[in-house]
């Protein structure tokens, strides 16, 4: 059965609103994103996801993408080319995959949606070789796919799914605070890292939580 437009599917408009939300919300959190990092990393969380995004949302104006899947390989790709830091080819790597999952489709539905979110988790972890437990984005986004997925099997609405997954990825990044990071320069700091929440868990949530809102504001 193909997705068709509406209530319960995902199109490139509503592509665009989720990332101008991801912009908007990275741009108003970039200081505690950035004293998260300064506590085990080099301080610069914040700063790198405003700049990536702000790249996106002037690559999307300049672009016609009329696909979920044409928007997303684009912001992968803006965010791997304008970010110097570990999250920007990583979180680029999550969308690149996620709009390659998604296809040519026009729309994609809450299942469809969820394949685009397992296939960017994945391309996150061969990139980056974080498992849960490391201190990572990967511990907010495991939970997050896991709980949407449960929220499938129940028949749930797009906005319903995302908004289990914004619940479990919030108390996965809550989570990483006693880890040790095994990954990313917070490894370095091994058991001084213990006790800090880790940036890209943090921003997981945002990202997540401004996918939440585009489904559950729009009017189309
Ligand atoms: P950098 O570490 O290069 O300064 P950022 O500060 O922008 O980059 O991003 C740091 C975040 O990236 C970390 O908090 C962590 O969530 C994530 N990260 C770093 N390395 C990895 C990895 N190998 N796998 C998954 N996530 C990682
Ligand atoms: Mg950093």
């Amino acid at each position: 059965m193909s997705a068709v437009p509406g209530d319960t599917t995902l199109d490139a408009a509503g592509m665009r609103a989720w990332v101008a939300g991801v912009a908007t919300a990275v741009a108003a959190e970039r200081d505690r994103l950035t004293e998260l990092d300064a506590a085990i990393g080099d301080g610069d969380h914040g700063v790198n996801l405003t700049r990536g995004f702000t790249a996106v949302t002037a690559a999307l104006q300049g672009s016609d993408a009329d696909t979920p899947g044409g928007v997303a390989i684009l912001i992968g790709r803006t965010l791997i080319s304008s970010v110097g830091g570990a999250s920007g080819p990583l979180y680029g790597t999550f969308f690149r995959a996620m709009g390659k999952a998604f296809g040519e489709n026009k729309a994609v539905d809450v299942e469809q949606t969820l394949a685009g979110l397992t296939a960017g988790l994945a391309g996150i972890v061969k990139l980056g070789s974080a498992v849960p437990g490391d201190k990572t984005m990967v511990d907010a986004l495991t939970p997050a796919l896991a709980a949407w997925e449960a929220e499938v099997v129940d028949g749930a609405t797009l906005a319903a799914a995302a908004r289990a997954a914004v619940a479990a990825a919030t108390e996965g990044a809550e989570a990483t605070i006693p880890m040790e990071a095994r990954r990313g320069r917070a490894s370095y700091l091994g058991p001084r890292s213990v006790g800090h929440e880790d940036p890209g868990a943090a921003s997981t949530v945002l990202v997540l939580a401004a996918l939440r809102d585009a489904l559950e504001h729009r009017t189309s």
